[in-house]
């Protein structure tokens, strides 16, 4: 599943390849890409003919292109969503779901999906907490309507990690929990936020009310890391023409200490990872360095 930081570099990959360009005609192959757009299949491509995007934005694992009237392009990539640029005369394959041709006859934008988790619509931008003046995709940061609630993202300037550490230690959760959930801090999924709990030597259940100010600057440094390491890993793909995620980025294979490690040394103290069901998932964690807390959030 595409996390953050692949999510990032197809926004990069659209800010370079699509932003600027006339969009010449909108075709929706599958209707459940555009499930959630008001206005339907129909609707939905004969509002974006003739937009050109402005700008490529992100929050979490939203992406969102600035199309002028007020309005957003945002996506989700869900499971298995890719953003392809290819010539336009490429025959379609089978998961194109939603195909952009633009009037300067160059590549074509293909949002393919195999597994239709993911969606595009067309949504206004939020009013409320947003200063005047300030336009799409700068710093005073115009949100998508239907992503306004979301939290800032790790990456994002807007982070506040003082604000973020003390909503963290009211939530009375478990930290793992805490890193999940969009409204206190988003662009965190399973894996990474795995990974960095190993970085941080917490365990998954640790409860937030108990973490001391010194062990939150140190996961929030461990997010950091693991987001930005795996940004540069999955950033080398990018000067192709393909804008394209597969969720198996470079750091995905190499990089992993505790996701999916289950069994093997860790790579601090050679402890096999153990592996404890989580929200109907799995959590990772080494059991000598994360050991398990005296209270628990499970
Ligand atoms: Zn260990």
């Amino acid at each position: 599943m595409p996390e953050l930081p692949e999510v990032e570099t197809v926004r990069a990959g659209l800010e370079r390849h699509v932003v600027g360009r006339a969009i010449e005609s909108v075709q929706v192959l599958h209707p459940r890409a555009v499930r959630r757009d008001l206005t339907g299949p129909d609707g939905f491509a004969a509002a974006l003919k003739g937009r050109r995007p402005q700008s490529a934005d992100r929050r979490g694992k939203y992406l969102w292109l600035a199309v002028g009237d007020g309005e957003a392009l945002l996506a989700h990539l869900g499971m298995s969503g890719q953003m392809l640029l290819v010539p336009p005369d490429t025959p379609l394959s089978p998961h194109v779901r939603v195909r952009f041709t633009f009037a300067d006859s160059g590549p074509d934008l293909r949002f393919t999906d195999q597994r239709t988790f993911g969606h595009l619509m067309l949504v206004p931008f939020a009013h409320g907490d947003v200063a005047d003046g300030a336009v799409p995709g700068a710093a005073g940061r115009l949100l998508p309507s239907p992503i306004a609630h979301i939290a800032p993202d790790p990456l994002e300037a807007a982070f506040d990690p003082a604000d973020f550490a003390a909503r963290l230690r009211r939530r009375r959760t478990g930290i793992k929990r805490a890193l999940l959930d969009q409204s206190l801090i988003s662009g965190i999924g399973n894996i990474y936020a795995d990974e960095a709990l190993w970085r941080a030597r917490l365990h998954w259940a640790r409860p937030t009310e108990t973490l001391r100010r010194g062990e939150v600057s140190r996961l929030l440094e461990a997010v950091s890391e693991v987001l930005t390491s795996a940004l540069a890993a999955g950033g080398t793909s990018f000067d192709s023409l393909y804008v394209n995620v597969n969720g198996e980025s470079g750091y995905f294979s190499r990089s992993l200490e505790a996701y999916g490690r289950f069994g093997l040394p860790c790579g601090r103290c050679g402890t096999p990872i153990r592996r404890d069901s989580f929200m109907n998932r799995s959590s990772f964690s080494c059991p000598r360095c994360q050991p398990r807390p005296r209270s628990a959030h499970w």
